[in-house]
């Protein structure tokens, strides 16, 4: 089942990557596993799968202690000071970063650990009040800001268009991003690096490919409905 999901989520990210002359390889695929079982993950990974989401400390930090091979952990729900400790050194990259508090106190405890921790910038693009993230217009401030961190490392943006069945209707949201990044990249700041954006989720990862995703955030679409 999850196998066969995984197949047909590989033959639309590289339709897409087709459409839009992309390579296969600028691509990351993360497997969104929250609320999912151990015994789900043991089967994605039997299909090759080694990237893997989350949104709650408590259930990451569990899971990586349960599951013995290499993984690769994202964080890509909201995270709160006081539980950053608990995930220091585990993860490939942060995803929600979204106010220099947070920033501030991931450089504090990464630099405990005398460790990097590479993070991407929460982004509200669509202004929706529902949501978590910056306000496009103050994402260059605490750019330059967390430029200043020694053990936190930025390395893009990222983004939760708003829910739709009509994928189309969150093309500019993706196409927003892409200028955004774009725009920052052009900064030239020292130690800021723009290489990854992460965008899209089941329902909208084929156009947020075509307009620049590095990183897709597929859950339902690999282990069915939460
Ligand atoms: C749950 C979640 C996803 C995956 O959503 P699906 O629609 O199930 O693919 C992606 N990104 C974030 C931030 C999430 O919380």
């Amino acid at each position: 089942m999850i196998a066969e999901n995984i197949h047909t989520v590989e033959e639309r990210i590289l339709a897409a990557c087709k459409r839009s002359g992309r390579s296969r390889k600028e691509i990351t695929l993360i497997a969104v596993s929250k609320t999912m079982p151990v015994s789900l993950i043991e089967e994605a990974i039997a299909t090759g799968i080694t990237q893997f989401g989350e949104n709650r400390i408590q259930e990451l930090c569990e899971k990586i202690e349960q599951l013995t091979e290499p993984l690769h952990w994202h964080m890509i729900g909201h995270l709160q000071r006081n539980k950053v400790k608990y995930i220091i050194g585990k993860t490939e990259l942060i995803h929600s970063v979204d106010s220099f508090r947070l920033a501030e106190q991931l450089q504090e405890e990464a630099s405990k650990l005398n460790t990097i921790c590479d993070i991407l910038l929460e982004v509200n693009m669509s202004g929706e009040t529902s949501k978590f993230g910056l306000a496009p217009k103050d994402v260059l401030d605490l750019v330059k800001k967390i430029s200043h961190f020694t053990n936190v490392r930025l390395r893009g943006l990222m983004t939760v268009a708003p829910f739709t069945n009509i994928p189309e209707e969150n093309r500019y949201v993706f196409h927003n991003m892409q200028q955004l990044s774009v725009d920052i990249a052009e900064k030239n700041i020292d130690n800021v690096c723009m290489d990854l954006l992460s965008m899209g989720m089941t329902g909208d990862y084929e156009v947020a490919i075509e307009e620049g995703a590095t990183h897709i955030r597929v859950g339902t679409g690999i282990f069915g409905v939460r």
